[in-house]
C-alpha cells in the first residue's frame, strides 16, 4: 500500500497517508494566501481513514464561501498549517502539501480560484484552470 510522510516545521506534529489522494489541486483563493504567507496551497484530499497524526493541532475555525465551516489544524509550536476538515465534505481531510516530507510527489490536476492568483505567476502545465471554486 502507498505510504506517505509529512509534518509542521518544528516536527511537533507529524502525520502518515496510506492510500492515494482523492484529488491533488492548488488552491489562490485570499484564505489561503493569507494562511500560508505564501500566494497559493497545494491541497491534497484524502479520506479520513487513510491520514494519521501525531502531536497536537490547534483549531481555527474559518468560513468557506459557501458559509459553512472550515476547520483548520494548525501546529500549536510552530503555526504550520498542516490540515483543513471542511464541514461540507465529512470523512474528508484537506492536507497542506506542502508540509510533506516529499511535497513534488504529488502533480496538481487543477488550479481553483485562478481569478486571485497573481498575474506574475503562469498557469501551471498540466493542470485545469478554475476562476473560482469547484
Ligand atoms: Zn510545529
Amino acid at each position: 500500500m502507498s505510504h506517505y510522510t509529512g509534518g509542521c516545521l518544528c516536527g511537533a506534529v507529524r502525520y502518515t497517508i496510506t492510500g492515494e489522494p482523492r484529488s491533488v489541486s492548488l488552491c489562490h483563493c485570499t484564505h489561503c494566501q493569507k494562511l500560508s504567507g505564501s500566494t497559493f496551497t497545494l491541497n491534497l484530499v484524502i479520506r479520513e481513514q487513510d491520514y494519521t497524526q501525531e502531536g497536537t493541532t490547534q483549531l481555527f475555525e474559518d468560513k468557506g464561501d459557501s458559509g459553512n465551516p472550515v476547520l483548520r489544524h494548525f501546529c500549536v509550536t510552530c503555526g504550520a498549517h498542516v490540515l483543513a476538515r471542511i464541514a461540507s465534505a465529512p470523512g474528508k481531510v484537506v492536507l497542506k502539501g506542502g508540509t510533506l516530507d516529499n511535497p513534488g510527489h504529488f502533480v496538481p490536476a487543477a488550479e481553483i480560484y485562478a481569478s486571485r492568483a497573481p498575474a506574475w505567476l503562469p498557469p501551471v502545465a498540466g493542470t485545469q484552470r478554475f476562476p473560482d471554486g469547484i
